[in-house]
């Protein structure tokens, strides 16, 4: 297990804008504030969506492409740094015009209609920085955190 103290920081709430990519428009907003850690959620409505199941036998993403409109019920998702910037790793659950639900890992090429969000940033004194995950294929937090001054 791993687990570090961490410390309440800033809080924002947002609006995404229509045609944004979801992931890649909160990872650029935590880029540009510099948030190296903390919890993001959102809801909304995307035009169509591209999530991931993790084949843990094959270790490989399997990517499902959903090109009808969806509701955002949920959007929750973690920010640490991978690659030296700040990261956003996100699940959402996603409803159709029939009330089904799909989801999965939040991918790359899911354009927002409309999205409220909110990120609570925390402050550590390590940081959680990805690396590759020998016994998952993962790219996961490490068990023995650097710290930092
Ligand atoms: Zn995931």
């Amino acid at each position: 297990m791993l687990t570090i103290p961490t410390r309440p920081g800033r809080c924002f709430m947002g609006r995404l804008a229509k045609g944004d990519d979801l992931l890649l428009a909160l990872e650029k907003f935590c880029q540009e504030h510099n948030i190296t850690l903390g919890e993001v959620r959102a809801l909304g409505a995307v035009t169509k969506a591209r999530v991931g199941f993790y084949h843990q036998e094959e270790r490989k993403y399997q990517w499902l492409d959903l090109p009808n409109p969806r509701e955002i019920l949920s959007l929750i998702g973690n920010i640490s740094v991978k690659d030296g910037k700040p990261m956003v790793h996100a699940h959402v659950t996603l409803s159709g015009d029939d009330g089904r639900v799909v989801g999965g890992h939040l991918a790359e090429g899911t354009p927002v209609f409309a999205c409220e969000f909110a990120i609570h940033e925390y402050q550590a004194d390590q940081v959680l920085a990805r690396q590759n995950d020998p016994e998952t294929g993962l790219m996961l937090w490490p068990v023995n955190v650097a710290v930092v001054k």
